[in-house]
């Protein structure tokens, strides 16, 4: 038990602990120096109210109204201090808590973007879990929760250890079959809070699971929906209404079967969490009855005694009314790390990470020649296995050069690796140092944002002018859209995948890449259409190489040369093929 509680607040710790050291450090700290000293603050405010239902209690049971005036004035004087430090507390906590959690968002955000982890996570397989719930939500509720627990914890500590100290001088010695147990009313509380606590984990152990669950089949049934929202075109073409149907509620039902056990659970944990809370309201009446019965206590000692054990039972009890949260809390971290972990593994070297593609890696580097080339080079899948190996490639600036191959030959991987986003395989590509590469693949990415955005990506919106986005679309046959560019859509949706590709040309025309990468960028085109889009290519981008991806026979007719890629492999080494 120890060592996994060890174990855990070291992950923990790796987690929480570096925004009090980052270089948030000195407001972070400062505020909860000032919130801690609220909490004592307000813990021996406590003790000031637990002495006053003494004096207060024997004023009643005395009947002096002087002094009955005199502590209602006294309680209105420390519950004025208590509400304002109260407030207080309660919104520089939140001040603190909204602090952290943007440098943690801003950490998780540029470790998934940084190092394309985001995209490695997904070609590797390792994207479902996600990524989206992570950042979003599990941020938010680690950084409340762990900062409610942990000043929850601390305020129980220290109220446990003043109203201990209460107690135990009030309560006095009870004897039982001949011995005198000192301070009896203390260990009462004791045993009630260790019995309580002892039982609510066994009880509510198994929520911890649970919610893991629930936040996971909650976030698959969402991510469903969104997809759905997203290929709206392409599920209702098919008519597969009744099958996504029966996929949501598929994902529907293990939220709503994972939601029944805890109900289950927590119905058990409110039964004995609640009636647990019920007996403690008699509990210490009853217990310190026979004293006071016997005389040795008056009625505000009574009332004082039964105060200070419903605030030691209540700290010791911490445990038993936090369960539920420190459950969900466990279940927060868990994800966490787990992203962490997954993040940390995706960001690693390939050659450093056999999880991700378990060969060396390829080395992509820029050097001083001004020539694209690829040597000795291999790719692989995530998995290990060859696509093919011992490929040497070589393209000069400002020639045309044609990939073509079957459909799998790995074209599209090929290119993937020479944009650096492949790093499964072996051997070497040399980018040309300084020089300026664009990609453009089969169905470009558009921005949900203006089209003057959208075209200049991956540029900022207000990068080119007005008139040359303009002529740029108009360029590539997409003149009405020159007048739009400050209407905002989701142009992915919007535009034909045809008008897609036009635009992606247009977005190369403004770029002027040194060298440009066709993935079957004109795969939506009609030939003619294709023609004069490379032909225009040809004009204004005179000096840049070109390397493209494409089935169309007609396509050689635009480029120096063509490579047909399984003639390069070496024969009998591509395991794929075979
Ligand atoms: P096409 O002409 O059909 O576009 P291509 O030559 O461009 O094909 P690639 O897209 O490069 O082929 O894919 C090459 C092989 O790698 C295919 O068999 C494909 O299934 C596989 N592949 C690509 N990406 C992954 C991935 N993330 N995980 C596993 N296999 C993959």
């Amino acid at each position: 038990m120890l060592g996994i509680i060890r174990n855990f607040a070291r992950h923990l710790w790796a987690l929480a602990g570096p925004f009090w050291f980052s270089e948030e450090r000195w407001p972070a700290r400062g505020l909860l120096a000032v919130i801690v000293g609220m909490n004592l603050g307000m813990v021996y405010l406590n003790v000031l109210f637990n002495k006053w239902y003494n004096s207060f209690y024997d004023a009643l049971q005395g009947k002096h109204f002087d002094e009955f005036i005199h502590q209602i004035v006294r309680f209105g004087e420390l519950a004025a201090i208590f509400i304002i430090v109260a407030v207080y507390q309660t919104y520089l906590r939140q001040m603190l808590q909204i602090r952290w959690r943007r440098w943690l968002t801003e950490r998780f955000l540029g470790d998934w973007l940084g190092g394309r982890a985001y995209y490695l996570m997904q070609v590797a397989g390792q994207g479902a879990d996600n990524p989206d719930q992570r950042i979003a939500d599990d941020v938010d509720l680690f950084v409340a929760r762990t900062l409610s627990l942990s000043l929850g914890l601390l305020d129980s500590v220290v109220t446990l250890a003043s109203f201990a100290a209460i107690l135990w001088g009030l309560s006095g010695g009870l004897t039982l079959l001949g011995i005198t147990i000192p301070g009896y009313m203390l260990w009462a509380a004791v045993v009630y809070a260790v019995l309580g606590t002892w039982l609510a984990d066994r009880i509510g152990r198994p929520l911890v699971r649970l919610n893991f669950d629930q936040q996971r089949f909650e976030a698959d049934f969402r991510f469903s929906l969104v997809r759905l929202r997203e290929n709206a075109e392409g599920v209702a073409l098919y008519g597969g209404e009744a099958d996504e149907s029966q996929r949501l509620l598929g994902r529907f039902g293990r939220v709503v079967g994972n939601w029944w056990d805890i109900m289950r659970r927590q119905k058990k944990l409110t039964f004995f969490t609640s009636g647990y809370g019920q007996i403690a309201v008699v509990f210490p009446y009853v217990v310190a009855a026979p004293r006071y019965f016997a005389g040795a206590i008056t009625l505000g000692g009574l009332m004082q005694t039964a105060s200070a054990f419903g605030q030691v039972r209540g700290a010791l009890s911490w445990f038993v009314e936090a369960y539920g949260s420190l459950a969900d809390w466990k279940a927060t971290v868990d994800r966490l790390l787990t992203f962490r972990n997954t993040l940390d593994r995706a960001r690693m070297p390939a050659a450093a990470a056999p999880a991700l593609g378990g060969s060396s890696g390829i080395d992509r580097r820029e050097t001083p020649s001004p020539a694209v080339a690829a040597e000795n080079l291999g790719l692989a899948l995530p998995d290990g296995r060859s696509l093919w190996q011992g490929v040497d490639l070589r393209f000069e600036p400002g020639e045309a050069v044609l990939l073509t191959g079957p459909s799998g030959a790995g074209k599209s991987t090929l290119m993937r690796a020479m944009a650096g986003l492949w790093p499964f395989g072996e051997g070497r590509i040399d980018i040309p140092a300084g020089a300026r590469l664009l990609f453009l693949p089969q169905k470009p990415y558009l921005p949900i944002d203006t089209l003057r955005a959208a075209a200049s990506y991956p540029a900022r919106g207000d990068t080119f002018d007005d008139r040359a986005v303009a002529e740029a679309l108009a360029a590539c046959g997409l003149p009405d859209l020159a007048g739009q560019l400050d209407e905002i859509h989701h142009w992915g949706n919007r535009l034909s995948p045809g008008e897609q590709q036009r635009l992606a040309f247009a977005r190369a025309f403004l770029h002027r890449p040194d060298w440009l990468f066709l993935d079957e960028a004109t795969s939506a085109l009609d030939e003619a259409g294709e023609g004069r889009l490379y032909a225009l290519l040809r004009e204004r981008l005179p000096d840049a190489g070109i390397v493209s991806v494409g089935h169309r026979g007609t396509l050689a007719a635009f480029h120096d040369r063509e490579i047909n890629l399984p003639s390069l492999w070496r024969s009998g080494e591509r395991a794929a093929a075979e």
